[in-house]
């Protein structure tokens, strides 16, 4: 019974461990007015990191930034205090680092994502058959699917915000044969 029950808690929860133990957090900067600071904040964005959450306490505003990467590992947070009184701002972030070293990620040359976002109507099996057919290293299913996931989200957005350079690119990916309609 007791082997049972061990067998029962083995998940593959990978991450459960990291996320127990404590970061050490680290100064790297501190912002004296509003202006630096938006310039700062328009800097994160290029650097993969999204706001997660903005709390306005009783002395200072805290702002919390993670890499978008979280969910495949990165551990990495940066962290901005704006003091209500001065409005100056101290940037504080985790000292984990911010390389994504996942090897997996190396796979995806530009060679597989160009053949990928040509296909972001196909099902995973398939695409898997298309790089094949291009003498491409055939990824995983899930590493696809989450490729093609980030493509259509990427897609649904760019037709969000109506850019007229990214209708040209819609158009020229709307290719999908498989509406068969014969007359
Ligand atoms: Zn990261």
């Amino acid at each position: 019974m007791s082997v049972r029950n061990s067998v029962k808690n083995v998940k593959p929860e990978c991450f459960a461990k990291s996320q127990r133990k404590s970061f050490e957090y680290e100064e790297i900067k501190t912002l004296n007015t509003e202006d630096e600071l938006t310039e700062f904040q328009q800097s994160l964005k290029s650097q993969g990191l999204h706001k997660k959450s903005e709390i306005n306490g009783k002395w200072e505003r805290i702002i919390t930034y993670e890499c978008e990467e979280t969910k495949r590992g990165c551990k990495y947070v940066l962290i901005i205090r704006t003091s209500h009184d001065d409005l100056k701002s101290l940037i504080t972030h985790r000292t984990c680092g911010h390389q994504h070293l996942n090897p997996k990620n190396s796979n995806l040359t530009k060679e597989i994502k160009a053949l990928m976002s040509m296909y972001t109507h196909l099902p995973a099996s398939r695409i898997q058959r298309k790089l094949k057919e291009a003498g491409l290293p055939i990824l995983p299913k899930l590493q696809i699917t989450n490729f093609l996931n980030r493509e259509r989200k990427k897609k649904r957005e760019s037709d969000a915000a109506e850019n007229p350079v990214a209708d040209v690119e819609i158009e020229h990916k709307r290719g999908r044969p498989k509406k068969i309609s014969y007359k």
